[in-house]
C-alpha cells in the first residue's frame, strides 16, 4: 500500500534540493502533487514533467513564498486544480550567511521574509481549507541551525528558530480541529545550499553516523508525518541529522 494514496499535497521550493526530493518521495507514495518554484523555471517544469511520468496529477507553479499576495492565489489555485489540500509542506528557504558584525538589513531581512514570513504566508491560507475538511498535515523545515545557532548564521538560525516556535503553537491552536503542525530538522544535507558552507569540515566531523544526509532521507520523514502513520504525533520537531545534536 503507498502512503499517500488519495492525499494532496502542497510543497514550496521543489525545483531542486531537499524540497525536489520530497515531491519525487510524495509522488511514489501515491500523494498529488502541487509544488512552487522561483527562479529556477526550467528546472521546475522539467520536475512537472517527472511527476506526472510516475503517473500521478502533478503541477508546479512560479510562486514568491515569501509574498503574503502570492500565497494567497497559490493556495487558491492548487484548491481550484486539486480540489482540496492535505497536506503542506513549507520547504522554501535562501541562506545570506555572515558574522552579524557584518551583516546588512538586506541579509537579515531578506532571510527572514524567505524563511520565517513565508511559513506564516502559507500556513494561513492553508488551514482555511484544511478546517473545512477538519484533517490536514503541516510540515515545516527547520534546521538543527534553528535550535543549536551557527556562527556566521545569525539571521538563518533566527530564522529557523522562529519555525519551530510557530509550529508549535499551531499544533495548539489546530489540534482540536484535527489538523497537526510538525518540524523538520535536516543537520548536513547535501545540496546547493551547503555547498559553499564556511565551516563544512566542522560540521561533518561532528556527526556521529560519519556522513552528510540526503534529500531523500529528509524526504522520507516528511512521508512520515505527511501520513496516516503519524496521525497521533503533533507539535513535534524531527531532527533528520546523523546523530549531530545528541
Ligand atoms: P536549495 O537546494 O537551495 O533549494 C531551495 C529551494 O527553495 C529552491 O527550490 C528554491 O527555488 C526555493 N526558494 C527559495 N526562495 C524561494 C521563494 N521566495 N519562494 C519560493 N521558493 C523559493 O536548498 P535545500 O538545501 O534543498 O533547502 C531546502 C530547505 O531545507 C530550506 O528551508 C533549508 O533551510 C532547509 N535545510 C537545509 C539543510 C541542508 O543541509 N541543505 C539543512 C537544514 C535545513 P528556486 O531555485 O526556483 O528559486
Amino acid at each position: 500500500m503507498k502512503l499517500l494514496e488519495g492525499k494532496i499535497a502542497l510543497i514550496t521550493g521543489a525545483s531542486k534540493g531537499i524540497g525536489r526530493s520530497i515531491a519525487l518521495r510524495y509522488a511514489e507514495q501515491g500523494a498529488q502533487v502541487a509544488f512552487t518554484y522561483l527562479s529556477s523555471v526550467e528546472k521546475g517544469q522539467a520536475l512537472e514533467a517527472e511527476l506526472q511520468a510516475l503517473g500521478i496529477k502533478a503541477k508546479g507553479y512560479r510562486s514568491d513564498a515569501s509574498v503574503y499576495a502570492e500565497a494567497e492565489s497559490l493556495v487558491n489555485q492548487v484548491i481550484a486544480d486539486f480540489g482540496g489540500l492535505d497536506i503542506l509542506v513549507n520547504n522554501a528557504g535562501i541562506t545570506k550567511d555572515g558574522l552579524l558584525m557584518r551583516m546588512s538589513e538586506e541579509q537579515w531581512d531578506s532571510v527572514i521574509q524567505v524563511n520565517l514570513k513565508s511559513v506564516f504566508n502559507l500556513t494561513k491560507m492553508a488551514m482555511k481549507q484544511m478546517m473545512k475538511q477538519k484533517n490536514g498535515s503541516i510540515i515545516n523545515i527547520t534546521s538543527v541551525v534553528g535550535i543549536r545557532g551557527n556562527a556566521g548564521q545569525a539571521n538563518y538560525a533566527a530564522s529557523k528558530a522562529g519555525i519551530i516556535g510557530f509550529t508549535k503553537s499551531v499544533a495548539l491552536e489546530l489540534g482540536s480541529r484535527n489538523i497537526r503542525s510538525n518540524a523538520v530538522a535536516p543537520g548536513f544535507i547535501e545540496t546547493e545550499m551547503t555547498e559553499n558552507l564556511a565551516n563544512k569540515e566542522e560540521w561533518l566531523t561532528g556527526i556521529p553516523l560519519k556522513r552528510g544526509g540526503t534529500g531523500e532521507e529528509v524526504a522520507d520523514c516528511v512521508v512520515f508525518l505527511g501520513s496516516d502513520m503519524s496521525k497521533y504525533i503533533t507539535g513535534q520537531v524531527l531532527q533528520v541529522d546523523g546523530g549531530m545534536l545528541t
